[in-house]
């Protein structure tokens, strides 16, 4: 059985994200949407409980999906769900120099982990958490890039910091 997870923040999950995900559920037995905790960071706008409740929300028809949090090195949460790749999506060409350092120096912490980088659908390209945020934060429409509960879920975010 081939596992891999798809490590990265989810601050929320996107269209983009679940798109990858459908790719990923066709290459490998089971896919583990792994959330970075960051704590160091602390600039999430949703706390880990939140984006793994977004996450399971997002991944509920698939059979082969589960979500976890982590923390510390990627490549030694991979190893204790014996996964045989981390999923990377890859948008523009500006995600490449980033991710290729990244993938390279995983893969010199482990080996037996590899990068498998996936692309997104033409219409999710341009599309990140951040521009989401932004775009919600000022009111925008996301309706066409994010499910409907995690629109509610920023729009509550978004009205309560504005009260
Ligand atoms: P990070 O916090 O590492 O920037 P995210 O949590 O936003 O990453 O996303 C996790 C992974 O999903 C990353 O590999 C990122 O490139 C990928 N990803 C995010 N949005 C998209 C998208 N619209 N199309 C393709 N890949 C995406």
């Amino acid at each position: 059985m081939k596992t891999v997870i798809y490590p990265g923040s989810f601050d929320p999950i996107t269209n983009g994200h679940i798109d990858i995900i459908e790719r990923a559920v066709v290459l490998f037995d089971k896919v583990v949407i792994s959330i970075v905790k960051d704590v160091d960071k602390g600039d999430s706008l949703f706390s880990v409980d939140e984006r793994i409740k977004l996450v399971s929300d997002s991944i509920k028809h698939f059979d082969n999906v589960i979500v976890d949090s982590f923390d510390g090195l990627m490549v030694n949460h991979a190893a204790r769900y014996n996964a045989v790749a981390a999923i990377r999506g890859l948008r523009a060409l500006s995600d490449f120099e980033f991710e290729f350092k990244m993938a390279l120096m995983n893969r010199s912490i482990n080996n037996d982990i590899r990068t498998v980088f996936l692309m997104s659908h033409e219409k999710y390209t341009h599309l990140s958490s951040s521009m989401i945020k932004e775009v919600a934060s000022l009111g925008g429409p996301i309706c066409n890039y994010v499910p409907e509960f995690v629109a509610n879920a920023l729009e509550k975010k978004y009205n309560n910091e504005k009260n």
